[in-house]
């Protein structure tokens, strides 16, 4: 069955419930589609002690402030789960929650998205799926061969899960942080990152980090120099766990290995370490598969985008994925105004 619609969101997470709020507030009529089963998007799958960089009333999104959390400054990732799909019901945003969306392909003047449950028409589709469910692990030489346990930090949750192993985490970015401040003390730790962590200023919570990325957009927006925005300023948000661990002299980083072995790590110089398991803290990719089949993917699988509409396909927006489709689009209180620029875009286009 072919259903229909003005607008296919896909993806139900903060920013596609963003983009519901704006077509909602100019009465467009659409379906957000997501493949989990329950509201929260990616916020339901963090680690048990991830805390947000920002206190939570500079953690919200358009409309509704996220309330603070009894006890804790910096929200729980449990508080946001709570908070999107409270969001969700207040704004009786039209979310089908268990919809895997397999493609998007042109129908003539429409949009066709196809679905593990049928397919939908639509004029626009708002792209919103997030990059969590694309874990990315760089080739290292000897990965293969490692015959311990490897997984990504998508897939850690709590340091118990380790208690008395040896285990290498590798990254310098705040997810290779956060999981080294958790894991140290309970195992035997070895942090693994490329350079030398760049810790940011520990008075730089999210608040500053939106200030620094809407001044950079500002500056790209007149013509001005680009400013380099948040990653000038470091790497790693000093959140209470991480300086707790870096202060108790507990948080001390390797350079990187050169390859894994049978049984651990080898550095460069020939030291080696055994280790049990290797968590990657390496990052994640945008989730784009599904926007295969617009042949409309450049070089690194990256969209090319004009504000947030795919240059190849005006009726595709592209939200939350990171600065290239608008800064700090991929946080709680960036993802608004990107998410009502496309809403008032495809308010535009003619139906
Ligand atoms: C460690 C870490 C800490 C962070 N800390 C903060 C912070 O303190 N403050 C902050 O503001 N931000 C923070 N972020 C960044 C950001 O808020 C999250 O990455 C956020 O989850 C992105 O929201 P999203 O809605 O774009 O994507 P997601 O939350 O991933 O939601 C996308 C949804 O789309 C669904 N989906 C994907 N593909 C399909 C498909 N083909 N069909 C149907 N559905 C699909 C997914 O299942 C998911 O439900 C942090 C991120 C990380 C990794």
């Amino acid at each position: 069955m072919t259903r229909r619609t003005r607008v296919v969101v896909i993806g139900g997470g903060q920013t596609g419930l963003a983009a519901g709020y704006h077509l909602r507030r100019l009465g467009i009529d659409f379906t957000v589609l997501d493949a989990q089963a329950a509201p929260g998007g990616a916020w339901q799958h963090a680690w048990d002690s991830l805390r947000l960089f920002s206190p939570a009333a500079l953690s919200s999104l358009p409309g509704r402030l996220m309330p603070p959390q009894p006890g804790e400054p910096y929200p729980d990732a449990r508080h946001v789960v709570d908070y999107l799909a409270d969001y969700e019901k207040r704004y009786e945003l039209p979310v089908q929650h268990g919809v895997q969306v397999d493609g998007v392909h042109r129908d003539g003047p429409l949009l066709r998205v196809e679905t593990d449950t049928g397919g939908w028409r639509a004029h626009a589709v708002i792209s919103a799926t997030g990059t969590w469910s694309r874990p990315f692990l760089p080739a290292v030489p000897g990965r293969t061969s490692f015959r311990g346990e490897q997984l990504h930090a998508a897939c850690y949750r709590r340091p118990r899960d380790f208690t008395g192993k040896r285990v290498i985490v590798v990254g310098g970015g705040n997810s290779g942080a956060q999981i080294a401040a958790d894991l140290a003390g309970h195992t035997d730790l070895i942090w693994a990152t490329r350079r030398p962590p760049r810790f940011l200023p520990d008075d730089v919570d999210g608040r500053v980090l939106f200030d620094v990325a809407t001044a950079r957009r500002r500056a790209l927006e007149a013509g001005r120099t680009d400013t380099g925005g948040v990653a000038s300023l470091g790497d790693v948000v000093a959140v209470p766990p991480v300086r707790h661990a870096r202060d108790h002299g507990l948080l001390r980083a390797t350079p990187m290995f050169a390859r894994l072995t049978a049984d651990g790590a080898e550095w460069p110089d020939g030291t080696r370490a055994e280790a049990d398991t290797v968590i990657w803290c390496t990052g994640f990719r945008p989730a784009l598969s599904h926007l295969a089949p617009l042949g409309i993917r450049g070089p690194r699988g990256r969209i090319a985008t004009s504000g947030t509409r795919a240059a190849g396909e005006p009726r595709l927006h592209l939200l939350g994925y990171g600065d290239w489709t608008g800064p700090a689009s991929a946080t709680l209180i960036g993802a608004g105004r990107p998410a009502r620029d496309a809403a008032r875009e495809i308010a535009a286009l003619p139906t």
